[in-house]
């Protein structure tokens, strides 16, 4: 499949400065921030800077450099929000949505870090 990005979405503005973020962390090739509406205490979006739709595109189309550097910023965007179990923090979720059955708002592939809280079953039961 040929994926098409489109470089008005929200993440690529922010990449450009044309809008603003809470920077948690940068590293060569990704930046971490926090999400707008956040749905727990801790609600981290980790994106690549490069243009990549969905997980399944940068997982294809990245380079190795790209994809071990957003790896990384994903485990220290954790600890840097506190809440990674290897510095004694008390546990995250990760989640990436992906295409149109997973309700994916921005089409600039991203990882969310969510904590700060239980946070309960996976999914909620379909009804
Ligand atoms: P998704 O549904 O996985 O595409 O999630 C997109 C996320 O981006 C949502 O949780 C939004 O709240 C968040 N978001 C949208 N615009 C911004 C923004 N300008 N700064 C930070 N987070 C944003």
């Amino acid at each position: 499949m040929a994926y098409v990005y489109d470089p008005t979405n929200v993440f690529a503005r922010i990449l450009r400065g044309e809008i603003p973020c809470h920077r948690v962390l940068e590293t060569e090739h990704s930046l971490a921030f926090r999400d707008i509406r956040p749905q727990a205490p801790v609600h981290v979006l980790v994106i690549p800077k490069g243009p990549y739709v969905t997980f399944d595109h940068f997982a294809a189309a990245a380079s190795a450099a790209e994809i071990a550097d957003f790896v990384a910023a994903v485990a220290r965007a954790a600890a840097a929000a506190g809440v990674s179990p290897a510095e004694g923090g008390a546990g995250y979720r990760l989640l990436a949505n992906a295409g149109p059955h997973s309700h994916q708002e921005v089409p600039h592939m991203h990882v969310h870090i969510l904590g700060g809280r239980p946070l309960g079953p996976l999914l909620v039961p379909a009804a």
